[in-house]
């Protein structure tokens, strides 16, 4: 028999008991293992299948890290047992322009060395959900996602990523990073393209300030005192500046792309 594919739903159920990372050390960028060769079971069942990172993962296909210890492990998976993932640091980001698409509609751009050493995508109210500054060699990435009650559940800080345990599927497939709360209902949908550009098709960030939505249908700001600003197609805007968006009052000393007062 072929070995199929495993199922796109038991792929979820595994990530899900498993906190999205490898049993043994909580990395993101993980593998489906049957804990039982497949040529033995010749099945997908989300209980025989783990998640490994490739080391582990390879580890265990040499024959050494035991079947036995791998079900161990899988019965107490490292993430979910410190309640949020092992760091994963993000590399290749350098230069000094960097891009940010903020829907297909939005491309967030600055020559930062020009322009004060940062890219803000948006302030809202003096604070920064999204930032990159020009670091030493690198690009520092820095992000924060939080939940509706305001709870965080993902964050990139200078370049390392980490990551709750709490959303209900977290998925990292090649340069693309999701987050979501049920099917359909995303935290976030991004795509991570060093060495400088980032890809952000969904999120949502609000405070009692404003409110930020990055949809399929375009960018949306809003202001507790104003009605909101929709940016969308057909055409693509380029906003070209330190401080892409801000809502409320600018505490950041740069200019601003837009303005939601
Ligand atoms: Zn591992």
């Amino acid at each position: 028999m072929d070995r199929s594919a495993i199922p796109s739903e038991i792929k979820r159920e595994v990530r899900q008991r498993c906190g999205f990372g490898c049993v043994f050390c909580g990395w993101p960028i993980i593998e489906y293992d049957h804990m039982t060769p497949w040529a033995e079971t010749q099945r997908h069942h989300a209980s025989e299948i783990t998640l490994l990172c490739p080391n582990h993962h390879a580890d265990k296909t040499r024959g050494l890290l035991p079947e036995a210890d791998v079900r161990q492990a899988n019965a107490n998976p490292r993430n979910t047992r410190v309640g949020e993932s092992a760091p994963y640091a993000i590399h290749g980001f350098r230069g000094t322009t960097c891009t940010v698409s903020a829907s297909p509609y939005v491309d967030f751009y600055a020559n930062i060395a020009r322009t004060g050493e940062r890219l803000i995508l948006f302030s809202i109210d003096g604070v920064v959900p999204i930032e990159f500054r020009l670091g030493a060699d690198a690009l520092l990435m820095t992000l924060r996602v939080a939940d509706k009650e305001g709870n965080t559940i993902l964050q990139i800080i200078e370049n390392e990523l980490v990551f709750s345990v709490a959303p209900w599927d977290i998925e990292i497939v090649g340069a693309r990073f999701t987050v979501r709360e049920a099917k359909r209902d995303f935290f976030l949908d991004m795509r991570l393209l060093p060495p400088n550009r980032v890809e952000i098709m969904r999120w949502s960030y609000s405070s009692k300030f404003g409110r930020v939505d990055i949809g399929p249908e375009g960018l949306r700001l809003f202001s507790v005192d104003n009605p909101r600003i929709t940016i969308r197609g057909p055409g693509k805007l380029v906003i070209d500046a330190a401080l892409g968006a801000c809502i409320g009052e600018n505490s950041t000393g740069l200019g601003a792309g837009i303005g939601v007062p």
